[in-house]
């Protein structure tokens, strides 16, 4: 009886611990993406920019060239495509993208940060503070972080039914070339290995 007393109140422990901790990610989340939006909207109004403008063209450094496209933009964002069109004009005026049609298809176009572009994203994103905030962790660390931060974001867009954005890595159509460069099964092309770490609108996790 007292063994029987002892599991029940061990299981009920480890549910209410398991509870509390999940309330204590979800508030961790909630409020790091909170600080990382503050200090987006911070660096983004030194130059003129609202939060969209800053979002896209931190999607636009690290999308793959299958991805660069206003509708990828809009499908990673989750926004209208109004909204979308109306935000890359707005960045194309100030200078930061260009469009670039795409050779074989008139009708669709490619968008290309600038140098200016270029320049804000990396001086921008991530930011200073994060950055050096980092650099403190131990690898195992960024590790750990990193595996569960990767399991939630996927788990979340699945039960979203939102595309996953991933990289070749973690796609069902890349293939590993044996003289070190990859194949994507999808488009039928070869990618190098700089272009496998770039997130692409196609990525079907494995
Ligand atoms: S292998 Fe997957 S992620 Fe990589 S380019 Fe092809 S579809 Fe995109």
């Amino acid at each position: 009886m007292l063994l029987q007393m002892k599991n029940l109140v061990k299981i009920v422990f480890s549910q209410y611990y398991n509870v509390m901790n999940t309330n204590i990610l979800y508030t961790y989340l909630e409020r790091l993406s909170e600080l990382l939006r503050v200090e987006a909207r911070k660096k983004g109004a030194e130059q003129g920019l609202q939060p969209i403008q800053v979002e896209i063209l931190h999607y636009l450094s690290q999308c793959n060239r299958f991805s660069d496209t206003p509708m990828a933009v809009t499908e990673y964002l989750r926004q209208t495509k109004g909204t979308v069109s109306q935000t890359l004009k707005v960045l194309e005026k100030k200078g930061f993208l260009h469009k670039r049609p795409d050779p074989n298809d008139k009708r669709s176009v490619h968008l290309k940060l600038t140098t200016a572009g270029q320049k804000f994203v990396s001086e921008a994103v991530p930011f200073s503070v994060f950055q050096s905030v980092c650099a403190d962790l131990s690898s195992a660390q960024k590790q750990n972080l990193e595996q569960g931060l990767h399991f939630l974001l996927f788990e979340l867009l699945k039960a979203n039914q939102a595309q996953t954005f991933g990289v070749c890595k973690s796609c069902r159509y890349n293939q590993k070339l044996p003289n070190s460069t990859f194949f994507c099964q999808l488009v039928g092309e070869e990618l190098s290995p700089q272009e496998t770490q770039l997130i692409c609108r196609e990525h079907v996790p494995v």
